[in-house]
Protein backbone atom coordinates (compact mmCIF):
# COMPACT_ATOMS: atom_id res chain seq x y z
CA UNK A 1 0.00 0.00 0.00
CA UNK A 2 2.88 2.78 1.11
CA UNK A 3 4.69 1.65 -2.74
CA UNK A 4 1.53 2.89 -4.37
CA UNK A 5 0.90 5.57 -2.27
CA UNK A 6 4.51 6.58 -2.86
CA UNK A 7 3.75 6.58 -6.92
CA UNK A 8 1.48 9.06 -6.07
CA UNK A 9 3.86 11.44 -4.19
CA UNK A 10 2.88 10.81 -0.86
CA UNK A 11 6.16 9.78 1.25
CA UNK A 12 6.44 7.53 4.14
CA UNK A 13 6.35 9.76 7.13
CA UNK A 14 2.80 10.95 5.50
CA UNK A 15 1.70 8.21 5.17
CA UNK A 16 1.68 6.51 8.09
CA UNK A 17 0.76 9.79 10.02
CA UNK A 18 -2.55 9.31 8.39
CA UNK A 19 -2.87 5.48 9.01
CA UNK A 20 -2.36 6.46 12.77
CA UNK A 21 -4.91 8.91 12.55
CA UNK A 22 -7.18 6.82 11.13
CA UNK A 23 -7.10 3.88 13.40
CA UNK A 24 -8.61 6.25 15.91
CA UNK A 25 -12.01 6.28 13.24
CA UNK A 26 -13.45 3.16 13.16
CA UNK A 27 -16.58 3.97 15.05
CA UNK A 28 -17.62 7.04 13.73
CA UNK A 29 -16.79 5.70 10.51
CA UNK A 30 -19.47 2.59 11.29
CA UNK A 31 -21.96 5.05 12.49
CA UNK A 32 -21.55 7.07 8.93
CA UNK A 33 -21.31 3.64 7.41
CA UNK A 34 -25.23 3.14 9.04
CA UNK A 35 -26.95 6.44 8.19
CA UNK A 36 -25.62 5.50 4.39
CA UNK A 37 -27.62 2.30 4.82
CA UNK A 38 -30.59 3.89 6.12
CA UNK A 39 -30.67 6.62 3.52
CA UNK A 40 -30.52 4.17 0.46
CA UNK A 41 -33.33 2.10 1.90
CA UNK A 42 -35.20 5.59 1.67
CA UNK A 43 -34.06 6.08 -1.68
CA UNK A 44 -34.50 2.88 -2.96
CA UNK A 45 -38.52 2.90 -1.49
CA UNK A 46 -38.72 6.52 -3.23
CA UNK A 47 -37.87 5.09 -6.78
CA UNK A 48 -39.87 1.90 -6.04
CA UNK A 49 -43.03 3.50 -4.95
CA UNK A 50 -43.29 5.89 -7.67
CA UNK A 51 -42.42 3.00 -10.19
CA UNK A 52 -39.39 4.41 -11.84
CA UNK A 53 -38.97 2.64 -15.00
CA UNK A 54 -37.12 2.09 -18.46
CA UNK A 55 -39.28 4.73 -19.94
CA UNK A 56 -38.19 7.08 -17.75
CA UNK A 57 -34.70 7.30 -19.18
CA UNK A 58 -36.35 8.77 -22.32
CA UNK A 59 -34.92 11.80 -23.68
CA UNK A 60 -37.56 14.26 -24.72
CA UNK A 61 -37.12 17.75 -26.54
CA UNK A 62 -38.66 21.08 -27.33
CA UNK A 63 -40.91 21.60 -25.14
CA UNK A 64 -40.95 18.48 -23.41
CA UNK A 65 -45.15 18.36 -23.15
CA UNK A 66 -45.34 14.50 -21.44
CA UNK A 67 -42.45 13.84 -19.94
CA UNK A 68 -42.63 10.68 -17.77
CA UNK A 69 -39.00 10.75 -16.29
CA UNK A 70 -38.88 14.07 -15.34
CA UNK A 71 -42.41 13.86 -14.12
CA UNK A 72 -41.58 10.54 -12.01
CA UNK A 73 -37.72 12.03 -10.72
CA UNK A 74 -39.65 14.84 -9.35
CA UNK A 75 -42.18 12.48 -7.55
CA UNK A 76 -38.64 10.54 -6.18
CA UNK A 77 -37.66 13.91 -4.84
CA UNK A 78 -40.97 14.70 -2.88
CA UNK A 79 -40.96 10.74 -2.02
CA UNK A 80 -37.95 10.86 -0.39
CA UNK A 81 -38.01 14.17 1.01
CA UNK A 82 -41.61 13.72 2.02
CA UNK A 83 -42.58 16.96 0.46
CA UNK A 84 -45.90 17.25 -1.14
CA UNK A 85 -44.11 17.95 -4.43
CA UNK A 86 -40.65 18.81 -6.01
CA UNK A 87 -39.41 20.73 -9.22
CA UNK A 88 -35.89 18.91 -10.22
CA UNK A 89 -34.24 20.20 -13.25
CA UNK A 90 -31.40 20.36 -15.21
CA UNK A 91 -32.39 24.14 -16.74
CA UNK A 92 -31.80 25.14 -12.68
CA UNK A 93 -27.57 26.20 -13.34
CA UNK A 94 -27.02 25.77 -10.27
CA UNK A 95 -27.55 26.35 -6.46
CA UNK A 96 -27.16 29.85 -6.32
CA UNK A 97 -29.98 29.95 -9.18
CA UNK A 98 -32.10 27.36 -7.64
CA UNK A 99 -32.35 29.66 -4.21
CA UNK A 100 -33.01 32.38 -6.20
CA UNK A 101 -35.82 30.85 -8.03
CA UNK A 102 -37.15 29.80 -4.80
CA UNK A 103 -37.16 33.38 -3.17
CA UNK A 104 -38.10 35.36 -6.64
CA UNK A 105 -41.17 32.86 -6.84
CA UNK A 106 -42.77 33.47 -3.33
CA UNK A 107 -41.63 36.95 -2.87
CA UNK A 108 -43.49 39.57 -3.78
CA UNK A 109 -42.60 43.73 -3.72
CA UNK A 110 -43.35 45.24 -0.13
CA UNK A 111 -42.27 41.68 1.45
CA UNK A 112 -39.45 41.00 3.64
CA UNK A 113 -36.63 38.51 3.84
CA UNK A 114 -35.11 37.57 6.79
CA UNK A 115 -32.54 35.09 7.64
CA UNK A 116 -32.07 34.59 11.74
CA UNK A 117 -28.95 33.08 10.58
CA UNK A 118 -26.33 35.66 9.99
CA UNK A 119 -24.91 36.87 6.62
CA UNK A 120 -26.20 34.23 3.70
CA UNK A 121 -24.09 32.51 1.34
CA UNK A 122 -21.48 34.78 -0.75
CA UNK A 123 -23.35 34.58 -3.93
CA UNK A 124 -26.81 35.24 -2.83
CA UNK A 125 -25.68 38.83 -1.47
CA UNK A 126 -26.29 39.85 -4.82
CA UNK A 127 -29.58 37.58 -5.30
CA UNK A 128 -30.66 39.89 -2.28
CA UNK A 129 -29.22 42.60 -3.32
CA UNK A 130 -27.17 43.51 0.55
CA UNK A 131 -24.37 44.11 -2.07
CA UNK A 132 -26.21 46.21 -5.26
CA UNK A 133 -26.77 44.63 -7.96
CA UNK A 134 -29.15 45.16 -11.49
CA UNK A 135 -32.43 42.54 -10.94
CA UNK A 136 -31.69 42.09 -7.11
CA UNK A 137 -34.81 41.48 -4.56
CA UNK A 138 -34.04 44.91 -3.49
CA UNK A 139 -34.80 46.35 -7.07
CA UNK A 140 -38.44 44.87 -6.82
CA UNK A 141 -38.68 46.44 -3.63
CA UNK A 142 -38.43 43.40 -1.11
CA UNK A 143 -36.67 44.09 1.64
CA UNK A 144 -34.55 42.21 3.97
CA UNK A 145 -33.52 41.81 7.46
CA UNK A 146 -30.66 39.94 9.04
CA UNK A 147 -30.30 38.50 13.05
CA UNK A 148 -27.26 37.67 13.72
CA UNK A 149 -26.29 34.13 15.83
CA UNK A 150 -25.25 34.70 19.68
CA UNK A 151 -21.10 35.05 20.27
CA UNK A 152 -21.99 31.31 21.24
CA UNK A 153 -23.02 30.68 17.81
CA UNK A 154 -26.78 30.10 18.81
CA UNK A 155 -29.96 31.54 17.42
CA UNK A 156 -30.79 34.71 19.14
CA UNK A 157 -34.65 34.51 20.02
CA UNK A 158 -35.64 37.44 21.20
CA UNK A 159 -33.86 39.48 18.45
CA UNK A 160 -35.88 37.36 15.71
CA UNK A 161 -38.85 37.23 17.20
CA UNK A 162 -38.46 41.05 17.10
CA UNK A 163 -37.38 41.04 13.78
CA UNK A 164 -40.56 38.99 12.51
CA UNK A 165 -43.08 41.72 11.61
CA UNK A 166 -46.33 42.27 9.46
CA UNK A 167 -44.06 42.09 5.96
CA UNK A 168 -42.10 39.46 6.77
CA UNK A 169 -42.82 36.65 4.13
CA UNK A 170 -39.95 34.14 4.07
CA UNK A 171 -37.51 33.00 6.21
CA UNK A 172 -34.36 31.91 5.12
CA UNK A 173 -32.59 29.07 6.66
CA UNK A 174 -29.22 28.04 5.31
CA UNK A 175 -28.30 24.64 7.07
CA UNK A 176 -24.01 24.91 5.88
CA UNK A 177 -21.79 27.36 6.86
CA UNK A 178 -20.68 28.17 3.48
CA UNK A 179 -17.31 30.52 3.51
CA UNK A 180 -18.54 31.56 7.41
CA UNK A 181 -17.07 29.89 10.10
CA UNK A 182 -19.31 29.70 12.40
CA UNK A 183 -21.02 26.07 13.11
CA UNK A 184 -23.32 24.10 10.33
CA UNK A 185 -26.86 23.27 11.80
CA UNK A 186 -28.48 20.20 12.60
CA UNK A 187 -31.79 19.17 11.21
CA UNK A 188 -33.28 18.76 14.90
CA UNK A 189 -32.06 22.72 15.55
CA UNK A 190 -33.56 23.76 11.94
CA UNK A 191 -36.87 22.32 13.27
CA UNK A 192 -36.54 24.21 16.44
CA UNK A 193 -35.80 27.47 15.03
CA UNK A 194 -38.49 27.01 12.18
CA UNK A 195 -41.07 25.90 14.58
CA UNK A 196 -40.16 28.73 16.86
CA UNK A 197 -40.55 31.11 13.60
CA UNK A 198 -44.18 30.32 12.94
CA UNK A 199 -45.29 30.15 16.51
CA UNK A 200 -44.26 34.30 15.88
CA UNK A 201 -45.76 34.31 12.28
CA UNK A 202 -48.04 31.27 11.76
CA UNK A 203 -48.08 32.03 7.89
CA UNK A 204 -45.01 32.80 7.57
CA UNK A 205 -42.96 30.57 5.02
CA UNK A 206 -39.26 28.84 5.82
CA UNK A 207 -37.26 27.66 3.07
CA UNK A 208 -34.03 25.95 4.31
CA UNK A 209 -30.54 26.35 1.96
CA UNK A 210 -29.88 22.70 1.98
CA UNK A 211 -26.63 22.45 -0.01
CA UNK A 212 -24.26 20.46 1.39
CA UNK A 213 -26.52 18.70 3.93
CA UNK A 214 -28.39 16.12 1.72
CA UNK A 215 -28.32 13.07 3.02
CA UNK A 216 -25.61 13.70 6.01
CA UNK A 217 -28.22 12.62 8.90
CA UNK A 218 -31.47 10.25 8.44
CA UNK A 219 -33.86 13.42 8.53
CA UNK A 220 -34.03 16.42 5.75
CA UNK A 221 -35.23 19.86 6.48
CA UNK A 222 -38.17 18.93 4.69
CA UNK A 223 -38.93 16.50 7.57
CA UNK A 224 -38.91 19.61 10.19
CA UNK A 225 -41.34 21.78 8.61
CA UNK A 226 -39.48 23.44 6.17
CA UNK A 227 -41.95 24.77 3.02
CA UNK A 228 -39.10 24.23 0.83
CA UNK A 229 -35.82 23.12 0.65
CA UNK A 230 -33.47 23.76 -2.25
CA UNK A 231 -30.14 22.48 -3.38
CA UNK A 232 -27.59 21.95 -6.50
CA UNK A 233 -27.33 18.60 -8.06
CA UNK A 234 -23.52 18.89 -8.41
CA UNK A 235 -23.38 18.51 -4.77
CA UNK A 236 -24.96 15.70 -2.46
CA UNK A 237 -27.95 14.75 -4.05
CA UNK A 238 -26.43 14.61 -7.80
CA UNK A 239 -24.22 11.53 -6.77
CA UNK A 240 -21.87 12.88 -8.58
CA UNK A 241 -23.26 12.11 -11.95
CA UNK A 242 -26.06 14.80 -12.66
CA UNK A 243 -24.18 16.80 -15.18
CA UNK A 244 -26.24 20.11 -13.92
CA UNK A 245 -29.55 20.87 -12.08
CA UNK A 246 -30.90 22.28 -8.86
CA UNK A 247 -33.85 21.00 -6.60
CA UNK A 248 -36.74 22.55 -4.97
CA UNK A 249 -38.72 20.21 -2.21
CA UNK A 250 -41.64 21.70 -0.85
CA UNK A 251 -45.72 22.46 -0.16
CA UNK A 252 -47.48 22.05 -3.68
CA UNK A 253 -48.10 25.99 -3.63
CA UNK A 254 -44.31 26.50 -3.21
CA UNK A 255 -43.35 24.22 -5.54
CA UNK A 256 -45.88 25.84 -8.37
CA UNK A 257 -44.54 28.81 -7.75
CA UNK A 258 -41.41 28.00 -8.26
CA UNK A 259 -42.27 26.34 -11.65
CA UNK A 260 -44.22 29.49 -12.87
CA UNK A 261 -40.77 31.13 -12.08
CA UNK A 262 -38.25 29.11 -13.58
CA UNK A 263 -40.48 28.79 -16.84
CA UNK A 264 -43.76 31.32 -17.24
CA UNK A 265 -46.91 31.88 -15.44
CA UNK A 266 -49.17 29.35 -16.94
CA UNK A 267 -46.85 26.91 -18.59
CA UNK A 268 -45.29 26.14 -14.73
CA UNK A 269 -44.08 22.25 -14.55
CA UNK A 270 -45.91 21.04 -17.44
CA UNK A 271 -42.34 22.29 -19.79
CA UNK A 272 -39.09 22.05 -19.59
CA UNK A 273 -37.14 19.37 -21.86
CA UNK A 274 -34.95 16.87 -19.99
CA UNK A 275 -32.52 16.84 -22.58
CA UNK A 276 -30.98 13.05 -22.31
CA UNK A 277 -29.84 14.09 -18.55
CA UNK A 278 -32.67 11.95 -16.55
CA UNK A 279 -30.17 8.31 -16.53
CA UNK A 280 -27.76 10.56 -14.80
CA UNK A 281 -29.80 12.29 -12.78
CA UNK A 282 -31.66 9.02 -11.31
CA UNK A 283 -28.55 7.24 -10.87
CA UNK A 284 -26.84 9.97 -8.82
CA UNK A 285 -29.96 10.28 -6.50
CA UNK A 286 -29.63 6.41 -5.99
CA UNK A 287 -25.28 6.75 -5.26
CA UNK A 288 -25.92 9.63 -3.36
CA UNK A 289 -26.58 8.09 -0.13
CA UNK A 290 -22.61 6.40 -0.50
CA UNK A 291 -21.19 9.42 -2.04
CA UNK A 292 -21.76 11.64 0.72
CA UNK A 293 -20.78 8.95 3.26
CA UNK A 294 -17.49 8.88 1.68
CA UNK A 295 -17.23 12.82 1.31
CA UNK A 296 -18.41 12.58 5.21
CA UNK A 297 -15.27 10.43 5.94
CA UNK A 298 -12.83 12.51 3.86
CA UNK A 299 -14.31 15.53 6.35
CA UNK A 300 -13.35 13.77 9.57
CA UNK A 301 -10.12 12.44 8.45
CA UNK A 302 -9.04 16.04 7.20
CA UNK A 303 -10.14 17.63 10.70
CA UNK A 304 -8.42 15.25 12.63
CA UNK A 305 -5.20 14.98 10.39
CA UNK A 306 -5.28 19.26 10.37
CA UNK A 307 -6.01 19.53 13.89
CA UNK A 308 -3.29 17.61 14.94
CA UNK A 309 -0.88 19.81 13.52
CA UNK A 310 -2.10 22.70 15.21
CA UNK A 311 -4.64 24.42 12.61
CA UNK A 312 -8.07 25.54 14.18
CA UNK A 313 -11.01 22.87 12.46
CA UNK A 314 -14.84 23.68 12.12
CA UNK A 315 -16.26 21.27 12.94
CA UNK A 316 -13.59 20.10 15.10
CA UNK A 317 -12.32 16.87 14.92
CA UNK A 318 -14.22 14.74 17.18
CA UNK A 319 -17.41 16.87 17.14
CA UNK A 320 -20.69 15.67 14.91
CA UNK A 321 -21.38 16.69 11.65
CA UNK A 322 -23.95 18.30 9.83
CA UNK A 323 -22.88 18.59 5.70
CA UNK A 324 -19.95 17.18 4.13
CA UNK A 325 -17.84 20.67 4.45
CA UNK A 326 -14.80 21.15 6.44
CA UNK A 327 -12.97 24.45 7.03
CA UNK A 328 -9.72 24.44 7.63
CA UNK A 329 -7.92 27.62 8.99
CA UNK A 330 -4.49 27.46 7.61
CA UNK A 331 -3.85 31.26 8.65
CA UNK A 332 -1.77 32.38 5.64
CA UNK A 333 -2.52 32.75 1.85
CA UNK A 334 0.60 30.58 1.35
CA UNK A 335 -0.58 27.92 3.23
CA UNK A 336 -3.86 27.92 1.44
CA UNK A 337 -2.38 27.14 -2.19
CA UNK A 338 0.10 24.51 -0.56
CA UNK A 339 -3.18 22.80 0.43
CA UNK A 340 -5.18 23.46 -3.03
CA UNK A 341 -2.20 22.37 -4.81
CA UNK A 342 -2.19 19.40 -3.38
CA UNK A 343 -5.74 18.17 -3.90
CA UNK A 344 -5.35 19.64 -7.43
CA UNK A 345 -2.33 17.30 -7.68
CA UNK A 346 -4.62 14.44 -6.32
CA UNK A 347 -7.54 14.39 -9.13
CA UNK A 348 -8.61 12.64 -11.61
CA UNK A 349 -8.72 15.50 -13.91
CA UNK A 350 -6.43 18.47 -14.58
CA UNK A 351 -3.84 17.15 -11.88
CA UNK A 352 -1.03 19.04 -13.58
CA UNK A 353 -2.60 22.09 -12.93
CA UNK A 354 -1.66 25.03 -10.27
CA UNK A 355 -4.66 27.06 -8.54
CA UNK A 356 -3.92 30.12 -8.71
CA UNK A 357 -6.26 32.68 -6.83
CA UNK A 358 -8.92 34.69 -9.02
CA UNK A 359 -11.44 37.06 -8.85
CA UNK A 360 -14.88 35.08 -9.03
CA UNK A 361 -18.26 36.01 -10.37
CA UNK A 362 -19.96 36.76 -7.30
CA UNK A 363 -18.09 36.64 -4.79
CA UNK A 364 -16.12 40.36 -2.94
CA UNK A 365 -12.53 38.94 -3.18
CA UNK A 366 -10.44 36.62 -4.45
CA UNK A 367 -10.84 32.97 -4.35
CA UNK A 368 -8.80 30.20 -4.74
CA UNK A 369 -10.38 27.35 -5.97
CA UNK A 370 -8.83 22.98 -6.51
CA UNK A 371 -11.10 20.49 -8.01
CA UNK A 372 -9.74 18.08 -10.76
CA UNK A 373 -13.92 17.07 -11.24
CA UNK A 374 -15.50 15.04 -14.32
CA UNK A 375 -18.47 17.79 -14.03
CA UNK A 376 -17.22 21.23 -14.19
CA UNK A 377 -16.97 23.07 -10.69
CA UNK A 378 -18.88 20.25 -9.06
CA UNK A 379 -18.24 19.86 -5.33
CA UNK A 380 -19.48 16.48 -4.51
CA UNK A 381 -16.43 15.75 -6.34
CA UNK A 382 -13.14 16.17 -4.18
CA UNK A 383 -12.70 19.97 -4.04
CA UNK A 384 -11.29 22.71 -1.95
CA UNK A 385 -11.60 26.55 -1.97
CA UNK A 386 -11.62 30.09 0.09
CA UNK A 387 -11.73 33.54 -0.42
CA UNK A 388 -8.25 34.87 0.18
CA UNK A 389 -8.95 36.58 3.19
CA UNK A 390 -8.47 36.53 6.82
CA UNK A 391 -8.61 33.97 8.36
CA UNK A 392 -7.38 32.50 5.50
CA UNK A 393 -10.02 29.10 6.07
CA UNK A 394 -9.56 26.73 3.21
CA UNK A 395 -12.98 24.67 3.02
CA UNK A 396 -12.54 21.38 1.97
CA UNK A 397 -15.43 18.73 0.64
CA UNK A 398 -16.46 15.84 -1.76
CA UNK A 399 -14.58 12.61 -3.06
CA UNK A 400 -17.08 10.51 -5.33
CA UNK A 401 -14.99 8.14 -3.27
CA UNK A 402 -13.80 8.18 0.27
CA UNK A 403 -10.54 6.13 -0.88
CA UNK A 404 -9.53 9.46 -3.03
CA UNK A 405 -10.84 12.46 -0.35
CA UNK A 406 -8.32 10.05 1.30
CA UNK A 407 -5.86 10.35 -1.12
CA UNK A 408 -6.71 14.08 -1.48
CA UNK A 409 -6.29 14.99 2.27
CA UNK A 410 -2.78 12.94 2.08
CA UNK A 411 -1.41 15.00 -0.67
CA UNK A 412 -2.61 18.32 0.43
CA UNK A 413 -0.29 17.67 3.61
CA UNK A 414 2.12 16.37 1.41
CA UNK A 415 2.07 20.10 -0.15
CA UNK A 416 2.50 22.03 3.07
CA UNK A 417 5.47 19.55 4.29
CA UNK A 418 7.42 19.62 0.86
CA UNK A 419 7.18 23.63 1.28
CA UNK A 420 8.19 23.82 5.11
CA UNK A 421 4.72 24.86 5.69
CA UNK A 422 3.60 22.66 8.32
CA UNK A 423 5.53 20.51 11.22
CA UNK A 424 5.44 17.43 11.71
CA UNK A 425 7.04 17.23 14.96
CA UNK A 426 3.84 18.78 16.29
CA UNK A 427 1.73 15.80 15.54
CA UNK A 428 0.18 14.18 18.91
CA UNK A 429 -1.42 10.99 17.91
C1 LIG B 1 -22.74 25.93 -2.86
C2 LIG B 1 -23.69 26.69 -2.03
C3 LIG B 1 -24.59 27.59 -2.59
C4 LIG B 1 -24.57 27.99 -4.04
O1 LIG B 1 -24.47 26.95 -4.90
P1 LIG B 1 -23.80 27.15 -6.35
O2 LIG B 1 -24.17 25.88 -7.01
O3 LIG B 1 -22.33 27.30 -6.14
O4 LIG B 1 -24.41 28.33 -6.98
C5 LIG B 1 -25.49 28.20 -1.76
N1 LIG B 1 -25.49 27.97 -0.45
C6 LIG B 1 -24.61 27.14 0.13
C7 LIG B 1 -24.65 26.92 1.62
C8 LIG B 1 -23.69 26.46 -0.64
O5 LIG B 1 -22.84 25.63 -0.07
Amino acid sequence: MKDIYASLGISPEIYDFGEAVLASLRERFDAIDATAEYNQAKVLLAMQKNRVSGACFATSTGYGYNDLGRETLETVYAGCFHTEAALVRPQITCGTHALALALGAVLRPGDELLSPVGAPYDTLEEVIGIRPSPGSLAEFGVTYRQVDLTAEGDFDYDAIRAAIGPRTKLVTIQRSKGYATRPSFSVEAIGQLIAFCKSVKPDVLCMVDNCYGEFVQRIEPSDVGADMTVGSLIKNPGGGLAAAGGYICGTAACVEACARRLTAPGLGKEVGANLGQLPAMYQGFFLAPTVTAGALKGAIFAANIYERLGFACVPGASEPRRDIIQAVTLGSAERMEAFCLGIQAAAPVDSFVTPVPWPMPGYDSDVIMAAGAFVQGSSIELSADGPIRPPYAVYFQGGLTWYHAKTGILMSLQKLYERGLVDLKRIKI
